[in-house]
């Protein structure tokens, strides 16, 4: 690609992304949601926005595909951010990861007496090191989705998982027992770029700057 690349993707990232593109003057030509294209052009010609998994958002810019993206926090950690410069908290897609379990799940106690904890998550890597650093043995089990299953359902005895409004856990009758972050959508940009492509990209990444001031 030699314009620039901005990985994204669709639901919630894109959705409270949208005012800020049009802002920075970076309005998609067609609606992403809609649109079958995963590169999509924007309002300035040498910019397209390039549809990608949540999760593939921070591999698509640290290996240079991509020149930007826009990555929620709980997806960099995980990742581990090498390679990308986190330079803007675009203060959207809000919410935290939590540990939470079945009500009446005894959660101190079997912290406390060192049991072995089996947790669900989608996040392995940041699980294992927050319950490495509280010295809490845990057996990790990968899940791709719908992590509330997996307490209800015996598989694991917590879950660590995003949480906005605590409805979707309230539903399952699970609660949170723990914050391990806050999260919110950052901009990130390849850090080799950055350098080569610097009087390309520094006005964009300010662009985006100006559109995230109330
Ligand atoms: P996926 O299910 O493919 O991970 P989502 O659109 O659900 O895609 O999530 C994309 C990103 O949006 C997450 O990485 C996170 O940063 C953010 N996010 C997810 N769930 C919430 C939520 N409940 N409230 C706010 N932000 C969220
Ligand atoms: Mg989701």
């Amino acid at each position: 690609m030699t314009g620039i690349g901005i990985a994204l993707s669709k639901g919630r990232i894109l959705e409270e992304t949208g005012p800020l593109l049009a802002r920075a003057g970076l309005s998609p030509k067609e609606d992403p949601e809609s649109s079958r294209k995963l590169i999509i052009p924007t309002a300035r010609r040498d910019v397209s926005l390039v549809i990608v998994r949540a999760a593939d958002t921070p591999t698509y810019v640290a290996h240079g595909a991509a020149d930007l993206g826009i990555a929620g926090k709980d997806v960099l950690e995980e990742h581990g951010g090498e390679g990308l410069y986190q330079p803007l908290d675009l203060g959207i897609a809000r919410c935290r990861m939590m540990v939470a379990v079945r009500k009446g799940f005894d959660y101190a106690g079997a912290v406390r007496q060192g049991a072995r904890l089996r947790v669900a998550t989608k996040y392995p890597r940041t699980t294992r090191d927050f319950f490495a650093a509280k010295g809490v043995h845990v057996d990790l089990i990968r899940l791709y989705g719908s992590m509330e299953l997996a307490p209800i359902m015996g598989l694991a005895d917590a879950i660590v998982d995003l949480v906005s409004s605590g409805r979707t856990l309230k539903a399952n009758k699970l609660v949170a027992v723990e914050e391990i972050m806050p999260v919110s959508a950052r901009l990130i940009v390849n850090q080799a770029a950055l350098k080569t492509r610097r009087a390309k990209l520094q006005p964009l990444i300010e662009a985006f700057a100006k559109a995230v001031q109330p």
